[in-house]
């Protein structure tokens, strides 16, 4: 198919949004996403701003488009979200929003992102797991599994999600949820973006006005004793407390490196959050000590600056088999020869509440206890982009035999090939069904892709 997409004067005319083409103002905005290095131009970029409009791009992508991408809220970092001389369905526009306080449900479309979330559920003192640096987008996040601070306790984003309305690769606006069409409502919760168009999607939430949150942080010198500290704290604290690991270079000085523990303790109980909390203190002197008592959504927030927008980013991610003493003297000699202030290395705790769910409740199927790490190079300067992968690809090469064969698809690069049984485990046969079944010709393979054949 070409690459040129003809819009029908009938389309133009009932279009609400806007459909930019590359002379149109605004196009050269609409094609960029969070991750600099993306550099794709569409033929086509249709910002939807109804449901209707969806319909009509998904048609336009269907009949004319060579490909078709899915744009919620840009954040992937493997650049799914645009495509190069295809179709992108850009969602940043659909931003509706609405709270039932008495059901504690949230229904939000899908441009929404994690900031305007949890600033509607605040309102009324609620949250659900969801992204811990506020520019991520809701939908891809979501699509994906969804790893956020209150996973201990809440599981992931995806076991806090109650329905969700699709445009299917047909143009059908379908529902999903447990009681219509469950087996799309199943493959949603962690199959990504491969069945079509999600529009909207409605959450639980619940109580969580204030947590404890911060970090205390040590001398990277310390790692051996801090992974080991951080291994047994994981393994016994309540389900109210969802502690990150982390390697990074010290704000004040980008040549010392630190071990920093992040921890977030959602219970309602401030006594028993300082108890909770307390080892973490106790681990040694900390050169910081940076936990206090604030509202959710101050949490959530506290990252966003280290993310800035456009930065080059190049990640790579899996699960370890362990956290043994092997394990930290990797990571510790990784951060001391990253070439990036910028960058980091990140353990996400997969306890409590996630390893509850049976893994073959959602289409996302790591659920037994575990770390995942995440590798995030991150630079400003053009000319340091290869040093700056090189040291990601090299990283994960040390990391590889403390790997397992488990990887959380939301943090992959695009030029990273996991096996299918890497992502999705046993849970992968029912996803291609239920693909033959929503999207046949595979319109929507922009995605760590489940191939009809
Ligand atoms: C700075 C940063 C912080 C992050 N923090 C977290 C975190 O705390 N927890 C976590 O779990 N992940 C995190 N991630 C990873 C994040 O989950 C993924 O990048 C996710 O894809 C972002 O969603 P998005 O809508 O912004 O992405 P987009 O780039 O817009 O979309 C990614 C893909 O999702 C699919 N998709 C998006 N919208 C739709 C839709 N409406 N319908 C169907 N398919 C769709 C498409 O396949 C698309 O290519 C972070 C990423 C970044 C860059």
């Amino acid at each position: 198919m070409s690459s040129t997409i003809v819009v029908p004067e009938s389309v133009r005319a009932a279009f609400t949004g806007d459909l930019l083409h590359p002379a149109d103002a605004g196009y050269q905005a609409a094609r960029r996403v969070h991750n600099g290095l993306i550099d794709k131009r569409p033929a086509l970029i249709a910002r939807c701003r109804t449901v209707p409009d969806v319909v009509d791009a998904v048609e336009l992508g269907r009949t004319q488009a060579s490909e078709t991408s899915i744009r919620g809220g840009g954040h992937n970092v493997a650049g799914s979200a645009v495509t190069d001389g295809g179709l992108m369905i850009d969602l940043a526009l659909m931003r509706g929003i609405r709270v039932d306080p008495a059901a504690r449900t949230l229904w939000a479309q899908a441009g929404v992102t994690w900031k305007e979330f949890n600033r509607a559920a605040a309102v009324y003192g609620l949250a659900t797991t969801g992204g811990n640096v506020s520019s991520t987008g809701i939908a891809g996040l979501t699509l994906g599994g969804g790893e956020g601070w209150l996973m201990g306790k809440l599981g992931l984003t995806i076991d806090n999600l109650l329905s969700a309305e699709v445009v299917t690769a047909a143009g059908e606006i379908v529902t999903a949820s447990a009681t219509e069409n469950p087996d799309l409502f199943w493959a949603l919760r962690g199959g990504g973006g491969n069945f079509g168009v999600v529009t909207s999607f409605e959450y639980q939430l619940h109580p969580i006005p204030e947590v404890d949150f911060g970090m205390v942080a040590h001398p990277v010198e310390r790692v051996r004793d801090a992974l080991a500290f951080y291994r047994e704290y994981t393994a016994s604290a309540p389900d109210d407390v969802t502690a990150g690991f982390t390697l990074a270079a010290s704000p004040d000085n980008p040549s010392d490196k630190l071990v920093i523990l992040v921890a977030c303790h959602c219970g309602h109980d401030r006594d028993a959050a300082a108890r909770d909390l307390e080892p973490l203190r106790r681990f040694g002197p900390p050169i910081v000590d940076l936990i206090e008592t604030m509202p959710y959504s101050a949490a959530i927030s506290g990252s966003d600056a280290g993310y800035p927008r456009g930065a080059f980013n190049y990640w790579k991610s899996a699960f370890l088999s362990e956290l043994t003493d092997a394990v930290a003297e990797v990571l510790a000699e990784a951060i001391k020869r990253c070439p990036s202030p910028m960058s980091g290395l990140a353990l996400v705790p997969y306890l409590g509440a996630v390893t509850r769910v049976p893994p073959d409740a959602t289409a996302f199927a790591h659920r037994s206890p575990g770390y995942s790490l995440l590798i995030v190079s991150q630079w400003l300067d053009p000319a340091e982009t290869e040093a700056n992968i090189s040291w990601a690809k090299e990283t994960f090469e040390l990391c590889t035999p403390y790997l397992a064969d488990r990887r959380y698809v939301n943090n992959l690069p695009a030029d990273d090939g996991p096996t299918p049984h890497d992502i999705w485990g046993g849970n992968y046969k029912r996803l291609t069904d239920i693909k033959r079944r929503y999207d046949p010709g595979n319109m929507f393979h922009l995605n760590h892709n489940i191939p009809v054949h």
